[in-house]
């Protein structure tokens, strides 16, 4: 059996983490470095590595993450100004191989992102 990724760890409650939203499908943490005033990770329970490797059998679990992403930014009032950004692979700087959505408010973001 392949290791544990850091989230299947944090989904197991073998980390901790501060958890601001979960369901059967999904779950939501602060990230522990923040980037920005609001900085949240939205992570499948699914171990899938990367966005690129997701298949049909995914469309719905896709779905269902960024219509989160719709609840979470309502309840914490920043659904009028938030980026979300996915890291897919090492050289466009994903460090965990479990997929996940960044969300994140509460300054001015910057375009092109660097
Ligand atoms: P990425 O570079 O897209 O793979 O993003 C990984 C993110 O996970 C980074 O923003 C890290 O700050 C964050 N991170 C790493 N370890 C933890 C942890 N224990 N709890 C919360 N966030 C973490």
């Amino acid at each position: 059996m392949s290791e544990k990724t850091l989230f299947e760890k944090i989904i197991d409650r073998e980390i901790p983490a501060d958890i601001v939203y979960e369901d059967n499908y999904c779950i939501a943490i602060n990230d522990i470095n923040p980037q920005a005033p609001i900085h949240i990770l939205l992570i499948p329970k699914k171990p899938i590595q990367k966005l690129s490797d997701c298949t049909n059998e995914d469309k719905n679990l896709l779905a269902h993450l960024f219509l989160k992403i719709g609840d979470i930014t309502k309840k914490l009032n920043i659904n009028d100004a938030f980026r979300i950004n996915i890291n897919n692979g090492e050289k466009a700087g994903q460090e965990v191989f479990h997929l996940h959505i960044h969300i994140l408010a509460g300054r001015k973001f910057n375009w092109p992102p660097g």
